[in-house]
């Protein structure tokens, strides 16, 4: 059993590590299974060896002393409750256009987001709200198209129902630092 004391003595630099540590993020979750944000996995795997979390995804790669060897985890749930105000994401352009990844919802047209319009799926006229549910992206040809109707008045089918995105944390890395091991606990959109 690793205690806080045992961790002291764990010195990362004395570990042989085949791959670049810095790059290795792991995603961390609450105990309720709530993503909180992307960390380190060195920094991740302290907090399981101290106790503080657990790994329910791990890595292939390990980190290895002359008589230990630990797997990096991918994900990691913490063990304790954490009151953790969660960040409410605003519904604003930026956002809804990063939540359909640049794509125009109704034609699937990739665009830069400065080309890109905001759709109000039901028309602020006709009572639409500045919501998640409500805006979605689209392109400058579809939002013409659509103009002040409704998407069946229109006969535009969207791609997808709009929601809420479940997290924002993937804003701040790379694509290529995400991991498959995380899209289960990733990917899924809440309703709201
Ligand atoms: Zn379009």
């Amino acid at each position: 059993m690793l205690n806080q004391e045992t961790l002291v003595k764990i010195d990362v630099g004395r570990y042989w590590m085949g791959f670049d540590t810095t790059s290795t993020k792991t995603l961390k979750l609450d105990s309720s299974y709530r993503p909180l944000e992307i960390v380190d996995s060195i920094e991740a795997l302290v907090l399981c060896l101290i106790g503080k979390a657990y790994a329910i995804e791990n890595y292939k790669e390990e980190i290895r002393s002359v008589s230990e060897s630990f797997k990096l985890p991918a994900v990691i749930v913490l063990t304790r409750y954490v009151k953790f105000h969660f960040h409410t994401m605003t519904a604003n352009r930026a956002n809804v256009i990063w939540r359909d990844q640049n794509t125009c919802q109704y034609c699937s047209k990739e665009e830069e987001s400065r080309v890109l319009t905001i759709d109000h799926v039901i028309p602020r006229s006709k009572g639409g709200k500045n919501t998640w549910k409500n805006l979605v992206t689209a392109c400058k040809k579809c939002n013409q198209k659509k103009g002040n109707k409704t998407p069946k008045e229109a006969n535009m089918k969207l791609l997808r129902e709009p929601k809420r995105p479940k997290s924002n944390i993937l804003r701040a890395i790379s694509n290529k630092q995400i991991s498959d091991l995380w899209k289960n606990y990733l990917w899924e959109y809440n309703e709201n």
